[in-house]
């Protein structure tokens, strides 16, 4: 998907909802945990459906061969597949509970994570300079999301990527997704002449240090050491400066601040908080938003949004058109915000302030169902009932709270949906 390579793996209106969701105060699909990643051929496929994959592979054989992939690459990636059942499990997961993002934040801008990135600093400091130079993208954004990606290099998923697509090109949610995925993974290993066998990837397809997806590759990976290849795999420079391609395509404002955490007034209108409503600075700065140590917020041109990740109780960030530049990496925002918050970390800068509401139960799919139907009975427009809470449930959350003289926050507690449920149940004759 990084026109972004997440944001293409999530491409699924499915898994858009779940990005959604996330976005608005969970913690980004991680589809890559080394826990995830099973040896190649694992799998032990039922007969019927083995047979049925093999003529998948088969008739997918035409798509490839008039996408201009010869049939010595096809066969050589392909000709020794089987369907990956750990992949089809995990494509059909839906896990019951999200992470709260301070679980989430908690490892991807771990104590660990901010020493072993300040060290890569130092370490590729010959390879940065010259990839900041030319993308205008801070070094510290770059290592960061190479943290977050893969742990520095230590978690890049095992699965053979041509078994892990097409298995989830041949059925499941994520068919469409996978696909032309598949073609541009041919086409990335008959350009860059690598062995099928070395092109390992996430369940899902994301490869190399930085993760990205077969597409992406083709339209965004750059040489950045020079060889005459693009390795995501073995070349820290290539990943490095084919992120920074990415991101900087993605419109990052060289110089410009990604946002920071900020102090809101006891009357603050929760409502305008969201990363789709965006004002001058000078708007919050009226609506007396202040800056941690309690100042007035400075002037800038920058238009800003305010993110809660965790509601109302938790910390919040101001946020410029930068850190809009990461979701296009990876669109979650609990994802934009690890990456900018870990690289703040690398340049010395302190970790968040305010504290996270961590006695808060994150809500169950059946909660989060029963939080739909609620606000569905008592008039509310939230789309399809599907225990994923997106852009439509998060507003009638707001306009229910606003109701309610409650802080508009959109953010699912135990406690409202106790007080929502009630007021439905209520109304239902
Ligand atoms: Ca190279």
């Amino acid at each position: 998907m990084r026109s972004g390579l997440r944001l293409i793996v999530l491409a699924l209106a499915y898994v858009l909802s779940i990005a959604f969701m996330m976005a608005a105060y969970g913690t980004p699909a991680q589809p890559d945990t080394p826990q995830a990643s099973v040896p190649v051929s694992a799998s032990a496929p039922a007969a019927p459906e083995d047979s049925k994959f093999t003529q998948f592979i088969h008739d997918f054989r035409e798509a490839a061969l008039a996408a201009a992939i010869t049939p010595e690459t096809y066969d050589a990636a392909m000709g020794q597949i089987s369907r990956n059942q750990r992949v089809s499990d995990l494509n059909l997961n839906q896990p019951e509970f999200a992470n709260p993002v301070w679980t989430y934040l908690d490892t991807a801008a771990s104590a660990q994570r901010v020493t072993d990135g300040r060290a890569l600093l130092v370490g590729n400091a010959a390879i940065l300079a010259p990839i900041e130079a030319k993308y205008g993208v801070p070094k510290e954004i770059l290592v960061s999301i190479w943290g977050n990606e893969s742990d520095y290099g230590r978690s890049m998923g095992r699965f053979n990527m041509f078994e892990a697509l097409a298995t989830l090109a041949y059925d499941g949610p994520r068919a469409d997704y996978a696909r032309p995925q598949l073609i541009a993974a041919l086409k990335m290993m008959q350009q860059q002449k690598f062995a099928a066998s070395a092109m390992t990837s996430s369940w899902a397809g994301a490869f190399g240090q930085t993760q990205f997806v077969p597409t992406t590759f083709l339209n965004e990976a750059v040489d950045g050491d020079g060889d005459g290849k693009i390795d995501m795999w073995f070349s820290v420079a290539d990943a490095l400066a084919s992120t920074a391609n990415v991101i900087s395509n993605a419109g990052w404002k060289n110089g410009k601040p990604w946002g920071f955490e900020v102090a809101l007034p006891k009357d603050f209108s929760y409502e305008n908080a969201d990363l789709d409503k965006t004002f001058a600075v000078a708007t919050w700065k009226k609506r007396g938003v202040k800056t941690m140590t309690g100042d007035a917020l400075g002037a800038s041109d920058e238009p800003a949004s305010i993110y809660l990740p965790a509601g109302a109780r938790g910390p919040a960030f101001l946020v410029f058109p930068n850190f809009k530049t990461i979701l296009k990496y990876n669109n979650a925002a609990a994802y934009a915000l690890a990456v900018c918050l870990l690289a703040d970390q690398l340049k010395g800068a302190p970790a968040v302030l305010a504290s996270w509401p961590r006695d808060l139960q994150m809500l169950s799919r059946d909660e989060r169902i029963a939080m739909q139907t609620s606000l569905a009975k008592l008039g509310f427009d939230i789309g399809k009932v599907d225990g994923l809470l997106g852009g439509k449930a998060r507003a009638a959350m707001r306009a229910w709270q606003k109701a309610h003289n409650i802080p508009a926050d959109g953010y699912p507690t135990e406690d409202l949906l106790t007080r929502v449920a009630m007021e439905a149940q209520a109304k239902t004759p």
